[in-house]
């Protein structure tokens, strides 16, 4: 097992941030931590990384525990933080070799940062001021930093946020061909950004897991359900809507607004069309809309369904 977790509770004072979180990630998976602000995503991360430890329950890295063995796990282990904090005054080159310094031999220094911009795509800009680069650009000087002693596993904490569409495509791509030869946890609140990247989701909500699974089966459960959103005019009945021939559940959506679901395969709009003209209810607006990933993440996690 590349990363072991097993009954990881962490209290920052009276704020209880993870509550007895397990899992095991096998070495070269791809897994996406997917959760809302506030679930606990950095703090797991840095536990991992051993950045704080934990109150209770124990982490592994190829088999070294993270307290007892830090060194070892941090040799293994890259890591991303969320508000990457750079040296804005420090050259590219000037603070990929600092890092490197302190993990190899200086004679080593030198081949390593050329191969680090070369995989990261930094060539173009390997000489210009850290602060000076875009911030597409000083993600991938964040990941040529995470990885840079050639850790097994690397944990990247948000590492697309605030980029703008075409740097984040960039970074996916890379983070993708990274993740051919690397266990990689990522975290993001990203829906896409987990069907884009992942093999593997673990899904988190105030501190505990809601869903561990892969990410196409995933997608398989929300593919079995299929999402009609009405607006009536007037107020409607939801125990009378949920009595309709073929609606599985009924979600209240606002103000007479009401989302239906039924099996993927059962079209409910002629059925409620003849339900609204028989109790004399004027629909405003009818929409069909296929469940989505976002849409299993609402509902795991307790929000109102999103569209
Ligand atoms: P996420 O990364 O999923 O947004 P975090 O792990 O950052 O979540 O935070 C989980 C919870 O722990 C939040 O309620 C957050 O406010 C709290 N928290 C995080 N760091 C600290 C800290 N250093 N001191 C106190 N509370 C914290
Ligand atoms: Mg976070």
């Amino acid at each position: 097992m590349s990363v072991k977790v097993s009954h990881i509770t962490k209290i920052y004072g009276e704020q209880k941030a993870l509550d007895d979180v397990s899992f095991e990630i096998g070495a070269g998976q791809v897994v996406g931590f997917l959760g809302p602000n506030g679930a606990g995503k950095s703090t797991m991360m840095k536990i991992i990384s051993c950045f704080i430890p934990q109150t209770e329950g124990s982490a592994s890295v190829q088999g070294f525990d993270t307290v007892e063995q830090s060194i070892e796990v941090r040799k293994r282990v890259g890591y991303l933080p969320e508000h990457n904090p750079l040296y804005l005054e420090m050259y590219v080159r000037e603070y990929l070799s600092f890092v490197a310094g302190i993990h190899l031999k200086g004679n080593q220094v030198a081949k390593r940062v050329d191969e680090m911009v070369d995989i990261t795509g930094l060539a173009p800009e390997q000489h210009k001021k850290i602060g000076s680069l875009s911030k597409g650009y000083r993600q991938r000087v964040g990941l040529a930093q995470a990885m840079i002693h050639d850790p097994d596993v690397l944990i990247l904490d948000e590492p697309t946020s605030g980029l703008d569409p075409n740097q984040l495509l960039d970074i996916r791509q890379l983070i993708t061909s990274l993740g051919k030869q690397k266990t990689v946890i990522l975290s993001t609140h990203i829906m896409q950004e987990v069907e884009a990247i992942c093999d593997r989701v673990i899904i988190i909500n105030k501190g505990k897991i809601v869903a561990d699974d892969r990410t196409d089966q995933i997608q398989q459960l929300t593919s079995r359900e299929s999402a009609l959103e009405v607006e009536f005019e007037s107020t409607a009945d939801v125990s009378r809507l949920r009595q309709i021939p073929g609606v599985k559940r009924v979600q209240e959506a606002g103000k007479n607004k009401f989302v239906l679901y039924s099996d993927a395969n059962n079209d409910l709009r002629s059925t409620l069309f003849e339900y609204a003209v028989a109790n004399n209810l004027k629909i405003l607006t009818l929409q069909r809309s296929e469940s989505s990933l976002e849409e299993i993440f609402h509902q795991l996690t307790g929000k109102k369904g999103g569209k």
